[in-house]
């Protein structure tokens, strides 16, 4: 009997997490296009890396993750002190919201947000408060207009998971400025690198006290399998996540691989030259067939349909076909599927899928 043993305010209002599928009972070859994976797989030095730990496993990790810190400042052209790296981004998310939000507080996110941030607040006890965004676009204005006394953080994903979309610097500049003193903004760039030439947030840090970016090695590193990610922020800020950061939250094989991989540059460049090509022919073939997305920033599509039940059954065909896509209702977007950009036979093999479908039905 646990009826007098009660678990923290907020946690019972998390719903469990619903990962995207990767399998159908009873199809071979299904494709899974459902958890915005890197299709070309990992980088091979990563993989070398990974391996290569295991010799040491019975040594405690390095605490201070100095060498992988080291050379994303060098990468990225950043200052390694004020980088900190976690179990996947999410485990920054939630050291932001351990962090800087308790009971009484308000975390604000957007109307199609990434899930982690209502969760994470949650988790710390804290009141989610949902923002709405403009035809699937973070709204600046209804964020500041959110704002009150009690809110401490706010997150956007910039580009934004499950839409695709992102806002430009001037919009961010005018967030940052806009935001009353005592509150932290949060720019999560999971896709940064997928826009050429983008830098996820990293000036905003450098030239303000209340901006922190967080990044992954789980996109276009093709490493989600790993788990890690990081943060950059004030001094201030990355001082006190890592108070709470357990000491040795990751292990050798992980820092290793992600060492191999942010120094594979090439790996990177290749990977958003295809995904770029392949977006744009998968937009332009679902557009052929009728089903239109905003211009995705990222590495996969948001596809919309007309109506909650035609995308379903649309969801319901690809994956009698083997095609595993992810139904987003849960992110207010009933009528929308999200694609994952595969390599070039998943995205022909998806378009005409959809095609088929529609043909028979609409
Ligand atoms: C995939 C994703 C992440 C990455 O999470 P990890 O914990 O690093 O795997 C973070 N933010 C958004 C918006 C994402 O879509």
């Amino acid at each position: 009997m646990t009826a007098h043993i009660k678990p923290q305010r907020g946690i019972l209002d998390i719903a469990l997490y619903q990962g995207g599928a990767s399998k159908i009972a009873g199809v071979e070859n299904s494709v899974k296009l459902s958890s915005n994976e890197n299709p070309f797989g990992s980088p091979e030095g990563a993989k070398e890396a990974f391996s290569r730990a295991a010799h040491n496993m019975h040594r405690y990790p390095n605490t201070d993750h100095g060498a992988l810190r080291g050379a994303i400042a060098e990468i990225y052209n950043l200052d390694a002190d004020r980088i900190i790296c976690g179990v996947g981004s999410d485990e920054i998310i939630t050291f932001l919201c351990q962090c800087y939000a308790g009971v009484g507080d308000e975390v604000i996110y957007t109307e199609h947000g990434f899930s982690m941030y209502k969760i994470s607040a949650l988790a710390a006890g804290a009141t989610p408060v949902c923002v709405p965004e403009r035809e699937r676009v973070v709204d600046v204005d209804a964020i500041l207009a959110a704002c009150t006394e009690q809110t401490k953080l706010v997150f956007i994903a910039n580009p934004a998971n499950p839409t695709g979309t992102m806002i430009g610097t001037s919009d961010v500049a005018r967030l940052a400025d806009g935001l009353p003193a005592h509150v932290l903004l949060v720019l999560d760039g999971a896709y940064a690198e997928y826009v050429e030439g983008f830098d996820g947030g990293a000036a905003f840090v450098e030239a303000r006290d209340n901006v922190v970016m967080t990044r992954t090695f789980s996109k276009i590193y093709g490493l989600g399998g790993v788990r890690i990610g990081w943060g950059y922020g004030p001094a201030a800020i990355i001082d006190v996540l890592n108070r709470v950061r357990g000491p040795f939250n990751l292990s050798e094989p992980q820092l290793a691989a992600a060492e191999a991989a942010v120094r594979d540059t090439a790996w990177v460049e290749k990977c958003r030259l295809d995904n770029a090509r392949l977006r744009a022919w998968m937009a332009e073939a679902l557009m052929e067939h009728g089903v239109p997305s905003d211009t995705s920033c990222t590495n996969f599509i948001l596809a919309r349909f007309h109506s909650q039940s035609e995308a379903e059954a649309c969801d319901d065909f690809l994956k009698s076909n083997g095609l595993i896509v992810r139904r987003v209702a849960g992110y207010g977007l009933p009528n929308c599927l999200r694609i994952t950009v595969g390599d070039e036979s998943s995205c022909r093999r998806v378009a005409h899928t959809i095609g088929q479908f529609l043909e028979k039905t609409r």
